[in-house]
Parts: structure tokens; sequence; C-alpha cells
């Protein structure tokens, strides 16, 4: 079984490059982001030097590994990916930075979660393109400083809240990446299921649109799920019917929440009354880690509505109240 689970991810990882858009063409929607982005990436290259660096925030899957990887197609330099958790010590970015070839983008997802010691080598790093190597100890100290190629950091990171300062403040552009509406995921949709040599009618995508969660990877995620059952229980070609099918045996609802929503909806109306609760009071009755909760589940119960969040804990909105009661 463990071996199943590793060729699911990496077939997942697999159609997941397949499906990642190429171009800034490609990139569907974040406009206010795109825009700006643009503007500083000419001017960088106008004046011959390294992009500033980069801060994306926002929930997973909005988009913000694939936007990193075209800044640095645009800006004709290599893109390499790492995470917070990976860099488990100050030498394992000591050695990504002294290898990387001029004006490098380095993606570090997840970077509110480097070691505290590894992100201080960061300060200096992206300030001054330069680390500094301290040798002996106590009196005998010396410091010597390493030249390093420039290089745009771009950071992603699913809370801002959780920088420190002095990380936060060296990032020159800083912007929040949003969930997308139903018309723009249908968009997306479009496209895959052209790469994946689906047949879908416009209205089946946009069912699939709308109830995705506003994010691009769930979206495609879902695109394979109901492709499997029209292929099954249909000709192939995928129907709104079948689609609608297809999402409620998913566990998604008409609303486009999935089981976990409504059951984070659910406690919170039979256990708590409807709130106001502490996120971690939630997280021990669903035996769910708080962190994932607050990442992944409540952005988008928040933007839709349906949940509120008060000086004194989480709550109920009347939609809300609604949505775990139905279905
Ligand atoms: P994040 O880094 O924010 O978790 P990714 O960049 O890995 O998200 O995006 C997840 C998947 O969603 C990508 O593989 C890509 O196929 C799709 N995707 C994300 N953003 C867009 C977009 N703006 N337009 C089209 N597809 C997108």
């Amino acid at each position: 079984p463990e071996e199943e689970i590793e060729e699911n991810i990496a077939e997942e990882n697999r159609e997941s490059n397949q499906l990642r858009p190429r171009s800034f063409e490609d990139y569907v929607g974040q406009e206010d982001v795109t825009r700006s982005l643009h503007i500083a990436i000419e001017a960088a290259i106008i004046r011959g030097e390294a992009l500033d660096h980069i801060l994306f925030h926002g929930p997973p899957g909005l988009g913000k590994t694939t936007l990193s990887s075209l800044i640095a197609k645009a800006m004709g330099v290599p893109f390499q990916g790492t995470t917070g958790p990976a860099l488990e010590k100050g030498g394992d970015l000591v050695g990504i930075l002294t290898r990387m070839a001029p004006g490098t983008v380095l993606f570090i997802d997840e970077i509110h979660r480097l070691p505290r010691p590894v992100e201080e080598i960061l300060y200096t790093a992206m300030e001054d393109f330069a680390i500094d190597v301290v040798f002996d100890k106590g009196s005998a100290a010396r410091t010597f400083r390493h030249r390093l190629q420039t290089f745009t950091l771009v950071g992603a990171t699913t809370r801002a809240g959780l920088l420190s300062a002095p990380l936060r403040d060296r990032f020159g552009i800083q912007r929040d990446m949003d969930f997308y509406t139903p018309a723009e995921l249908a968009r997306i949709l479009e496209r895959s299921a052209k790469i994946l040599e689906i047949m879908m009618t416009p209205d089946a995508a946009n069912e699939i649109g709308q109830r995705s969660r506003g994010t691009p990877r769930i979206a495609n995620r879902l695109l394979k799920r109901v492709r499997d059952f029209a292929q099954v229980r249909g000709n192939g070609v995928i129907t709104v019917s079948l689609a609608k099918e297809a999402l409620q045996m998913e566990g998604i609802d008409t609303r486009g929440l999935n089981r976990v929503d409504r059951k984070f909806l659910e406690t919170i109306r039979s256990v708590y009354e409807g709130g106001p609760v502490g996120i971690e009071a939630i997280a021990a009755t669903l035996q769910m880690d708080p962190e994932t909760l607050i990442d992944v589940v409540e952005p988008y119960l928040l933007k839709e509505g349906f949940l509120a969040r008060t000086p004194s804990g989480r709550k109920l909105t009347p939609s809300g109240w609604e949505a775990s009661e139905g279905s």
C-alpha cells in the first residue's frame, strides 16, 4: 500500500506539472498581482538588475509556485525551488546560495517554517548578497564575508503573520493571492481538459468551477475524478449531470464544501452551539491539527461568509448554520 501511495503521488506530480501554466498567457486571474509583477520585471530587466525579493501570501493551491516559475522564465533566469522545513540547517541553505547561477529565482515554500538560524542567514543574503562565515570561537572569532551572486528570493506562506518582522521587511514586493472566481476556474478547467484530451461541455466546466473552493489545484483534481466517472458511467464526455453526480460522490455539496468543511461547521454548531469557540477546541474535537484548519480549511469558509472571527473565537454565520445542517 505504501508503494501505491508513492505511485499516486508521483502520478499527481507528473500530471500537475503537465497542467501547470507555461506562460503568463496561460496563467488565469490574479490580475492585480500579475500587473504589478510585469512592471517590476520589466524595470529590473531595463536596469539589468535582479528582481526585488517577493513574498506571496495565501492558502495552498492558488498558484504561488507556478507564478514564481513564470517570473524566472520572464526574467530569463534559472528557477530553483525548496521549502522551509527542508532547510534544516544553515549549511543546507548556504549550499544552495553558493551554487546558484546569477539572477536565479530561489523559491522557498512555507517560508514561515524556516528554522531560526537558517532564517538569519537569509538576512544578509537578501540584503547584501553575502553571507558572513564565522571562524573560531570567543575572542579568536573572525568573520569572513563571502559574496554571493545576485538572486531573487520568492517566499510563499499561508500566514504572513507568522513571519518574523526582520524577514518580512526584506521583501520589497508583498502580495496576497485571492481565491479564484468560478468563471476563472472554468477557464482553467477548459485548458486542463484540452491538455488531458477530455471532452467537457461548458456548463460542466462551470459546475466544477463553482464547486472547487476557489482553488485551481482542487479544480484540476476534481476534473480527474469527474473524468473517471464519465468514462465508467457515461461515454467519456463530461456533461453537467455527470459532473454533478461525480461531485456528489466525492462528497462535494452544491455549495462546493467538502466533508471536512461540513464537519468543521457541524462541530461548531452541535458541540459548541454555534460558537464563539477557539480553534484549538475545534481542532481537538475533530482530532485535527489546528494549523491545517487555520491554513487550509478556514480561509475559504471565512471568505464565503460561513464563518466569522470574533475576539472570543470562531462563530457560525446564519449561512454557515444553514450549511452545517444541509446534506
Ligand atoms: P501553490 O504554490 O499556491 O500551492 P501551485 O502553483 O502549485 O499552487 O498551483 C497548483 C496547481 O494549480 C498548478 O499545478 C496549476 O496547474 C494550477 N494553477 C494554479 N494557478 C493557476 C492559474 N492562475 N492558472 C491556471 N492554473 C493554475
